[in-house]
């Protein structure tokens, strides 16, 4: 859906942002009485604020519209929730959401949290297998700065590390990534052997965890470029260039932010993979992140 047509939604009356709201599966459409069991009923309120409340004729129980959506915990009005999923989707920063919006900036931090919850959980609930028989997928680790907890004091370490892998059969590359607590072997060879398919060529730099990838299951075969002669090696053609590039997207949001907290450095990884996959522009993303929502909570 465009802006324009999100728009005129969230600016619509009440009764608009609820039909909306249904049509998408993210409000529900009819609600039993939690007490004695009647279908309720819609009721105009003008002293709430959404408009609506859901009503029991037999025993006068009441009942939010928002009952059992992923609103319901929350106090943000829903057309104001239309337009924070939609600035989300076509990344503006957290900001300039904020202004746009008119809710401070505390509030449109924890809704974009909540929103990299729901790529997360989707993709938990969708194994990332790259590669395949023949196919290259390389891999590298990368060092990620986040912000240290508190300014005063001195500075603590501020660095993760994040193993990566991306196919290069598609455009742009898919990826995976995962943080790490140290480069092992023992941590990285079962990462890698998890998320490839059976015969799957894997290109690398030469770090020595990487020295036994060659035979590990699912690996077809193993290449490695000595980074400290070459980028791409003249004889074979290696190259771990497309890990390089994803690396720096996976980083250019975080850096144009100068960094996260490490508590969210695995949500936004996850917002990163869920966006190649589901939101590659800003509409896709809507229609994406409302399907999900409307799948882990339904109504
Ligand atoms: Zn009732």
């Amino acid at each position: 859906m465009s802006l324009i047509n999100v728009g005129t939604v969230a600016f619509g009356s009440p009764s608009q942002i609820l039909v909306y709201l249904r049509s998408l599966g993210l409000l529900a459409d009819d609600m039993d009485c939690v007490r004695c069991g009647d279908d309720m009923e819609e009721r105009l309120r003008r002293d709430v604020k959404d408009g609506y409340k859901w009503w029991c004729k037999a025993c006068k129980t009441r009942k939010t519209v928002r009952a059992g959506s992923f609103f319901e915990k929350s106090k943000i009005p829903l057309r104001t929730w239309i337009l924070l999923i939609h600035l989300w989707a076509y990344q503006l920063p957290v900001c300039t959401v904020a202004q746009m919006v008119e809710v401070n900036k505390e509030t449109a931090i924890n809704v974009f949290q909540w929103l990299r919850e729901v790529c997360s959980m989707k993709l938990v609930n969708t194994s990332i297998i790259l590669g395949g028989s023949g196919v290259v997928v390389q891999i590298d680790e990368s060092l990620f700065r986040h912000k240290p907890k508190h300014h005063r004091g001195r500075a603590t370490t501020t660095e993760m590390w994040v193993f990566g892998m991306v196919d290069t059969s598609t455009t742009p590359s898919l990826g995976y990534m995962e943080i790490v607590q140290d480069r092992r072997a023992a941590t990285l060879l079962p990462i890698i052997n998890a998320h490839v398919a059976a015969g799957t060529t894997i290109y690398s730099d030469q770090w020595s965890a990487y020295s036994q990838v060659g035979s590990l299951p699912n690996v077809g075969s193993h290449s490695s470029v000595n980074h400290s002669l070459n980028f791409v090696d003249p004889a074979t053609g290696v190259h771990t260039q497309n890990i390089e590039s994803y690396w720096s997207s996976a980083k250019r949001k975080l850096k144009a932010m100068k960094g996260c907290h490490a508590h969210q450095l695995p949500s936004y990884l996850d917002e990163h993979m869920w966006r190649e996959r589901y939101g590659s522009d800003g509409c896709t993303a809507y229609s994406s992140i409302t399907q999900d929502i409307r799948q882990q909570y339904p109504v």
